[in-house]
């Protein structure tokens, strides 16, 4: 369609703001396409879940796992979420998908539970849009209720930059979530800009670190002296640690070395099935 539009400006001798102009109207075509595909995805339920294990270093014991969504579109196949999360928020589609997630992911854990397995927390990804919602609330309360899901079992991540948003909303919203027994944590931390006088205000129990500089380190000193500021700043704060996105050996030792002893990344496991995780890793691990 885009090439189409464009051939045509050309040919017909139009100057450059037609040119673009039909690439506009492309871009709002493939959007308008976009949002009903996603309208019908919530609707034939096409998303599933993989999870991610995240493993204490010392032990090598699995402490829980990330829910992370994926889209199998029936034309274009797995849709990793960084393609649809965004239109998703823009629509407030994210309302139905997190709403989903939230009531899927916890089915299974519970299911494991029941079964005398041990998953460890659940750690799911919340967007800030979802959270603030009205319903949020009585969505969250009748999960745990239907389910049978203990709040400790639960841990939301939020991203610091959508909490940096509106952090005082933030903090009442989060503040009703902690005082239900619910454990949150700060995800891709380091990458939002927040004060250190809202960090000590926020109701958080855990910061993760960005996979960004988790990549940089050793040898990028930039991301080596991040990391080591942000396990110092944890500690003195009281708040639990988790690194993202480690890939190998020299990483983990070195997080080790300066005292972050949860990690998550593909050196311990991908994003799998639930079948997949439930035979990997909750015997090794
Ligand atoms: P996130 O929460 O920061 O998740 C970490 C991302 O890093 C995931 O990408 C994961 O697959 C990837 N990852 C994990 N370990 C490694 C590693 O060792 N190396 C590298 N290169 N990457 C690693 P994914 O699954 O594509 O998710 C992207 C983002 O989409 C997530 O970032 C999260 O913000 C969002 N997201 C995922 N699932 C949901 C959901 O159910 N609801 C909402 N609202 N957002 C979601
Ligand atoms: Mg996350
Ligand atoms: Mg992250
Ligand atoms: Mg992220």
């Amino acid at each position: 369609y885009a090439d189409a539009a464009m051939y045509k400006a050309k040919e017909e001798g139009r100057d450059n703001y037609q040119f673009y102009s039909a690439e506009m109207t492309a871009l709002a075509f493939e959007r308008v396409v976009m949002e009903s595909s996603l309208r019908q995805a919530i609707k034939n339920e096409e998303f599933v879940l993989y999870y991610q294990p995240q493993v204490n270093a010392k032990s090598s014991k699995m402490t829980g796992m990330e829910a992370l969504i994926r889209w199998e579109h029936p034309r274009l196949g797995l849709m990793l979420p960084d393609k649809f999360i965004p239109l998703a928020e823009e629509t407030g589609l994210i309302i139905g998908i997190d709403r989903w997630v939230m009531r899927t992911a916890m089915t299974q854990i519970k299911a494991w539970y029941s079964a005398g397995l041990n998953p460890g927390v659940l750690a799911l990804n919340l967007s800030m849009r979802q959270l603030m919602d009205e319903s949020f609330m009585e969505i969250l309360h009748e999960c745990l209720e239907t389910i049978g899901f203990e709040p400790e079992w639960l841990e939301l991540e939020v991203t610091e930059s959508q909490m940096m948003k509106k952090p005082d909303d933030a903090i009442v919203r989060l503040e009703q979530i902690k005082a239900m027994g619910i454990n949150i944590a700060i995800d891709d931390f380091g990458t939002g800009y927040s004060s250190l006088s809202y960090l000590k205000r926020l109701p958080v129990s855990k910061l993760k670190i960005d996979q960004a500089f988790i990549h940089g380190i050793p040898e990028d000193k930039g991301s080596a002296a991040i990391v080591k500021a942000t396990i110092a700043l944890a500690r003195s704060l009281g708040l639990k640690l988790i690194a993202e996105g480690v890939e190998n050996e020299v990483q983990k030792t070195f997080l080790v070395e300066h005292g972050c002893i949860i990690m998550q990344g593909y050196y311990y496991g991908r994003p799998m099935p639930a079948e997949q995780i439930e035979k990997k890793c909750f015997d090794i691990c």
